[in-house]
């Protein structure tokens, strides 16, 4: 039984397949070993990485929760500023950019469900206040938050860290999205998040859990086993202007999800991905900001490479039942 479905807020569509679960290579091994070599990332060895942007320190107690470093190899680099104004040639551009490491955790842990709520609460700050830095500046047009937990989800370094990558192009893709979400706000007077949104609450087959100002689904045309999409339950364009009351509430959310989606899945490797209002002077109206986790149990190979559209094994209502099933909270 296989079925096409769409997605309306990114466009894509999924051919789901859940015949093929029965396939004895479905599944990659995604579990991981730690390995106890020497860390850079870890408290002690901060002169390991290339000196400190930004450092979120407890009150007492340690020296230090969270560190923002340049990343050591990074994809983009501010090199000669490209010029401001309409879009230069790609050429002009030179790889133009900033990449930064956000260092979660001064302890060897490897993903969120192992951090106190605090450290959560403070990485996702953290993020805000990047995103809000790297937007004041006037020569990039977008950022991106984004982490690879687990070698299958091409993470390089064990330790527990997400990246933040602004450049100074919009991606193709983003752009097409952006023409999308803008149509369809004009359309309709109301973000395309939000009518997704609606529509899955009003079915609830997907959804994994709701709190006071967010939800958290697996979208309708999940792209792979286990995919959560989260978001604002009222539209806005910036993940920056999240009120600082509500960000314990997306940690705890953020961090029962993953927690879930480890239970549910023998510690998967996942990305993890944060999308916020280009850098633009907008206005941003039709922008939802959101979060994406796509957990790698599964390999995109020639089809998907080759079209765009992902065939997934695992009925989203399946993969939503599992991750809602109740578990006992760790502290
Ligand atoms: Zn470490």
């Amino acid at each position: 039984m296989s079925e096409y479905r769409h997605d309306p807020v990114n466009g894509h569509w999924v051919i789901l397949a859940d015949n093929r679960s029965d396939r004895p290579d479905e599944y990659i091994e995604t579990g991981w070993e730690r390995i106890s070599e020497a860390c850079p990332f870890c408290e002690g060895n901060e002169g390991e990485t290339p000196p400190e942007i930004a450092r979120y320190a407890p009150r007492r107690g340690r020296t230090w929760l969270a560190r923002v470093v340049p990343n050591k190899y990074p994809a983009v680099a501010p090199g000669a500023r490209p010029p401001i104004g309409r879009p230069p040639p790609l050429e002009a551009l030179e790889g133009y950019g900033v990449h930064e490491v956000v260092i979660e955790s001064p302890r060897h842990l490897v993903s969120w469900s192992e951090m106190p709520i605090e450290g959560v609460r403070l990485t996702c700050r953290a993020y805000q206040e990047r995103l809000a830095h790297l937007r004041r500046r006037g020569d990039l047009v977008y950022g991106v938050v984004f982490k690879n937990v687990g070698p299958a989800a091409g993470a390089s370094i064990e330790h527990v860290h997400g990246q933040v990558l602004a450049t100074a192009l919009l991606p193709p893709p983003i752009a097409v999205r952006l023409a999308h979400w803008r149509e369809g706000y004009h359309e309709a007077g109301r973000t395309v998040v939000s009518r997704w949104l609606d529509d899955e609450r009003r079915d609830g087959a997907r959804v994994v859990a709701e709190t006071r100002h967010f939800a958290a689904v697996c979208p309708f045309a999940s792209r792979v086993p286990y995919e959560v999409r989260i978001a604002p339950l009222e539209p806005m364009p910036y993940y920056e202007a999240i009120p600082a009351g509500w960000l314990g509430e997306l940690a705890s959310l953020l961090r029962d999800v993953v927690r879930r989606i480890e239970r549910a899945s023998a510690r998967a490797a996942y990305n993890l991905i944060i999308h916020t209002a280009p850098f633009d002077a907008g206005p941003h109206d039709h922008f939802h900001w959101h979060i994406e986790i796509l957990p790698r149990l599964t390999r995109a190979a020639g089809f998907e490479w080759g079209t765009g559209c992902f065939i997934n094994p695992l009925l989203p209502e399946t993969a939503a039942s599992r991750l809602r099933a109740p578990h006992r909270t760790k502290p």
